[in-house]
């Protein structure tokens, strides 16, 4: 049984169920759970209002959680390494625990920690994912390219159980005070006005979610419904998974352990996240360059780019995922596709543009999934198709045949019945008139051909 002070630096594991880095520094004698508000972190601009105010819930939970079994979460501002190593030292702190990230910047902040406490450091693998980044490889190369082989491998990987929350937390005797809550939540809120639509954070909030997720119908309704934008039949984890406040090996353990139906298919996505992880972990520098460049000259359209963040290109079903992200924080899997393709091979504009609009209002916003899938649809990425485009009209027949979807968040077009919602430049002149909506942006069949004859097809 080690003894001495430790500190948990929880980053994106913010949550007391299931978590190795916390489970660990529990067992010394006394324990500084530690989360710093890392100027670097802001200054990036990757924490827009959206995320946080999310965040200040989950920090406002986590720290009720903690007080509940003794302990406290300390919360600092400054450098997060600095800021680190100077309480470490303070404290005479035997060992910092932290989980092992995947962004360049997680790296260079754990390298940076390491220089400063040596062996002090523990990093912990598989807190944030399932399977840790490079545990499984294909032979010769320091990641999977191909999700298909990854995922084949990833079921038969084996995986920790979840661990229990620590019953009992001892905090030592701080050197310094860290803020209080309500000034976290001030210096958060300072970010700006979150979407008027937006879940509230929280390891409690994830929890029931996760609870009644995997505990209902909704599992085995899943592969059914996964690409119904109207249905909405999807977890909805994400954000509690970007901020750990849920464990994906805990969610990935229970749904396998209800044995649905359905779990199968959700375990795919999970197995997606997994993937996107390994593959920025080896390649960091994808967050921004193209992991297959395909020699794109991408167009310069400052009008077209502002229309399509604003839900106004003139296809509803575009239109209403924008919207929806605009109002929610959060577009379904199917409407972020849909999107992402019109954006960087309809319009064929720069795949970054989008990510970055993306990663302003996202509240599951992260680097990982973000950057990669946008690579995936832009044709940088790993598809194995890299030059299919989705034709926004196909995908409203197919995923939105009623047209609710577009409805529910195109208000100018809710009177519109019927899939006709989908075309309203078919409807009679008059009808059309008394809409405010505009025209569509580009022409479906030039679109297409000039994105073939751009990547020389
Ligand atoms: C252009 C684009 C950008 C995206 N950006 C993000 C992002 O910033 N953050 C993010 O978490 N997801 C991102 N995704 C993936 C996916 O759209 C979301 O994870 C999903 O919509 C979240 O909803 P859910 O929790 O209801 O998902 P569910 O369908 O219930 O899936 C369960 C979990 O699996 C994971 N997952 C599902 N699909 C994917 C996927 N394609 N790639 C990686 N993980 C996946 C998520 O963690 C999700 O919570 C993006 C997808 C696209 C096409």
């Amino acid at each position: 049984m080690p003894d001495g002070v430790s500190i948990a630096l929880l980053t994106c594991d913010l949550r007391v169920h299931d978590n190795p880095v916390l489970h660990a520094a529990a067992r010394d004698t006394a324990t500084v759970p530690l989360f710093v508000l890392d100027d670097a972190v802001r200054e990036a601009g990757f924490v827009p209002p959206n995320r946080a105010a999310f965040l200040a819930d989950c920090l406002e939970d986590l720290d009720r959680s903690l007080r509940d079994r003794g302990g406290s979460l300390l919360v600092l501002a400054g450098d997060a390494v600095e800021q680190t190593a100077r309480l470490a030292d303070a404290l005479g702190a035997a060992r910092v625990h932290l989980a092992e990230g995947v962004s360049g910047f997680a790296q260079h902040r754990e390298q940076r920690l390491r220089a400063l406490l040596g062996p002090r450091l523990t990093i912990h693998q598989a807190v944030a994912t399932t399977v840790a980044p490079g545990a499984l490889l294909p032979g010769g190369r320091d990641h999977y390219a191909v999700f298909g082989a990854y995922h084949r491998r990833w079921l038969l990987a084996e995986r920790r159980a979840p661990l229990p929350v620590p019953r009992k937390l001892t905090v030592p005797q701080l050197p310094w005070p860290g803020l209080e809550q309500a000034e976290v939540r001030a210096r958060l809120a300072a970010a700006g006005r979150p979407a008027p639509g937006l879940l509230p954070g929280g390891e409690s909030q994830g929890r029931r979610r996760l609870r009644s997720w995997v505990g209902s119908n909704a599992v085995a309704a899943y592969p059914e419904l996964q690409d119904d934008l109207a249905a909405d039949g999807t977890s909805r984890l994400s954000p509690y998974l970007h901020f750990g406040c849920v464990s994906a090996t805990e969610a990935a353990h229970r749904a396998t352990k209800e044995g649905s139906p359905g779990a199968e298919a959700f375990l795919r996505q999970l197995a997606w996240r997994d993937f996107h992880h390994q593959l920025l972990a080896a390649r960091p520098d994808c967050a921004r360059a193209d992991y297959r460049p395909r020699q794109d000259h991408w167009r310069s359209a400052p009008a077209e780019l502002e229309a399509w963040r604003a839900g106004r290109t003139g296809y509803p079903l575009v239109d209403a995922g924008m919207r929806q992200l605009l109002h929610e924080g959060w577009m379904h899997n199917r409407a972020r596709m849909i999107t992402a393709s019109f954006l960087s091979k309809t319009l064929y504009l720069d795949w970054r543009a989008g990510a970055e609009h993306f990663l302003r209002h996202l509240v599951d916003g992260d680097v990982a999934n973000n950057q990669l899938n946008w690579q995936w649809v832009a044709g940088t990425g790993t598809d194995t198709r890299p030059n299919r485009v989705l034709n926004p009209l196909r995908q409203a027949d197919r995923f939105d045949p009623r047209g609710d979807y577009v409805r529910r968040w195109v208000p100018e077009l809710a009177a519109v019945a019927g899939p006709a919602v989908h075309r309203p430049w078919e409807l009679d002149a008059a009808e059309r008139a008394r809409l405010d909506y505009p025209e569509p942006l580009v022409a479906l069949d030039a679109a297409l051909t000039r994105f073939r004859l751009a990547r020389g097809l």
